[in-house]
Order: C-alpha cells, then structure tokens, then sequence
C-alpha cells in the first residue's frame, strides 16, 4: 500500500492534506511547525522537503529513493538552508537581511529554495518585520519553514501570512508500544524494562526515546557517560587537567573504540547545535547539548571532532593507547 509521509508518526498534523497538496504542488509558502521540543517539528519539516523535491521514482510519497530524497535524508540539499540565532538570544534583523538576500536567485539543483528558520520565534521584532515582505509576495520557488515552540511569540502579521502545524510529544504508553514495535529495539537486546525506561526518560519524544536505545545498541551508558566527560573536558579544560583525566582512563582498547564513537556522536551534536542545524543523536535534546558547548568556538569543536577522529584511526590502527590519549589531550584544539 502507498505510504504517504511514512516517516511521520502521530496524527497531530494533518499529514493527509499537507500530503495531498504537497503532491498536487498547491502547497503554501510558508509554514509554521509549531510544538515543544521532542515532538517532531524537524521530521516533519524533513518530510515536508523530502516531498517539495521528490522525482516520485517509487510507490510511496515522498519515495525516499530518488536523488533528491536521498540527499535531503543525507543534509546535502543546497537549496535548503537553515537559518538560527547562533550564539545570541534572539534572531536579529541581520540574519534575515541575510536571508531575504538569497531569495531572488534561483535553486541551485531542484525546483524549490526552502528556508527552514530554527527557533523562529526567537526573531525579535525588526527581524520579523524584515521577513514580511519575503513572506507576502515571494518567488514561486520559495518555501518557508518557521520553527517554533509557540507561535504566540510571532507577530499577527507573520502568523497571517503562514500555514500552522502543530506537533504534539507522546503519551509514555505510546513511545512504549511505538519502541516495541520498532525493529531498533530487537537490535539492541533491551529487555522490556529498558524499553519502559526510555519511554519514561524520552519525556515523549521519539526522538530521545531512540537515542537512549542507541546508546543501549552501543553498548553500555557507562561509556556514553565517559565520552560525555571526556567532551566536556576537551572542550573547557586546561592542559594540566586534560592530560590528569586522559592519564586516568582504563579501558580495553575495544572500549576506547566505542568511546570515540560516543565522543565523535556528542561533538556532531554541538557542531548541529551550534549551526542550528538537525536534531541530537547522541544528547538527549538540542538544550543539555547547548550547555556543554556555550562559549566553545565552532572551529575548535571541529578541530576537536578532526582530533577525536584521528586518534579513533590510531586505536583501530593498533597504536599504543597511551601515546594515543596523551596525544588526545594535548591537541593544539
Ligand atoms: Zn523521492
């Protein structure tokens, strides 16, 4: 059977219209995805992408096997940009003035440009005005996605000008038997307490309760927990403290694997959440990732990641682990 928006789970958003005006090309200009953290608002814009570029090469819509499909699941769609607050409190004016520069030049690969504004209602006024006119009368090809956790915060005349959908967490019940059913939970070997539990912790997000089964995947929360330290102190401590914890880790060199892994999943996150882009994979949500990497420069966090990756390279490559961690720890990042 044909499925529509088949990675969209729940009924909060009218998925059939959206789906069915997607497919007719009578889609608006402009949406708001609006809804508490967890509750899908980047599955839905994904989709909403997905379905704007689709070459509908199978049965379902969006096929999910077509180019476009395929490099929109990846993140490489250049006609899709997201745009955020970055590092400051709310979205001032010259990010839109950024933005609204880019909209009269035409799509690099496909038939559409989409905006995707993370946090949209964190645009302060002068920003939401400069978005107006784009927002009223812009190019054909020109789709918004306005993120946001309460549309309340958008002025009357943004909201006007824009489709509302709403996304909405999970019952635990729910995540519970939606975990149960996904085949995520037979490759990870969690017993059902552990399913309960991460239904429980996912607070209704399937997202987060996903995640808590990867680490389970993974292998231990021990060792999430240690990469989730070693992050933190790659990124704040000083060299003397550094070297002091690298000198005190004990661990098989199968365990250091995978908790380069765990690190190199934790700095992907902050590297997301500083460009304001994608959900967190391996931190619980775009918050508890934000703490640890508040005042820690983009290029250092991708220096880090460049870091972590090689000595992950030397462990697999049989190197000793103590010249590897020493070396980790002195990293010029
Ligand atoms: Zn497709």
């Amino acid at each position: 059977m044909k499925k529509r928006f088949g990675n969209v789970i729940g009924n909060a958003v009218n998925i059939e219209l959206l789906a069915t005006e997607l497919e007719n090309g009578t889609q608006s200009h402009a949406y708001i995805i609006e809804g508490p953290v967890g509750s899908g608002k980047h599955t839905i814009a994904k989709e909403i992408c997905k379905a704007l570029f689709c070459l509908r090469e199978g049965e379902d819509f969006p096929c999910g096997k077509c180019r476009f499909c395929k490099l929109t699941e990846a993140g490489y769609n250049t006609d899709i940009s997201f745009w955020s607050k970055g590092e400051k409190a709310t979205i001032q004016v010259d990010v839109i003035r950024d933005l609204t520069s880019t909209i009269s030049y035409a799509p690099d690969v496909g038939k559409y440009k989409v905006y995707i504004i993370e946090d949209a209602g964190k645009m302060n006024v002068s920003a939401q005005n400069a978005l107006l006119l784009s927002l009223e009368e812009p190019p054909s090809y020109v789709v918004f996605l306005l993120l946001c956790t309460d549309s309340a915060s958008l002025l009357e005349t943004v909201r006007s000008r824009a489709v509302t959908l709403k996304t909405e967490l999970f019952s635990t019940d729910f995540v519970e038997s939606w975990l149960k059913s996904s085949p995520q939970v037979e490759k990870s070997g969690a017993d059902s307490t552990f399913v309960r539990n991460a239904a429980i912790a996912s607070g209704g997000s399937l997202g987060a309760a996903l995640a808590a089964l990867d680490i389970k995947a993974d292998g231990s929360a021990a060792l999430a927990k240690e990469a989730e330290v070693m992050v933190e102190k790659l990124c704040r401590a000083p060299l003397a403290q550094r070297l002091l914890y690298f000198s005190s880790l004990k661990y098989s060199r199968g365990e250091y694997e995978q908790l380069f892994t765990f690190a190199l999943k934790a700095l992907r996150d902050l590297i997301a959440v500083k460009t304001g882009s994608g959900e967190t994979l391996f931190f619980t949500d775009r918050e508890s990732a934000a703490a640890v990497c508040s005042r820690v420069k983009m290029k250092k966090l991708v220096e880090l990641y460049d870091a972590v990756s090689a000595a992950d390279a030397d462990i697999k490559a049989n190197a000793s682990s103590n010249t590897v961690l020493t070396s980790l720890a002195c990293s010029k990042a």
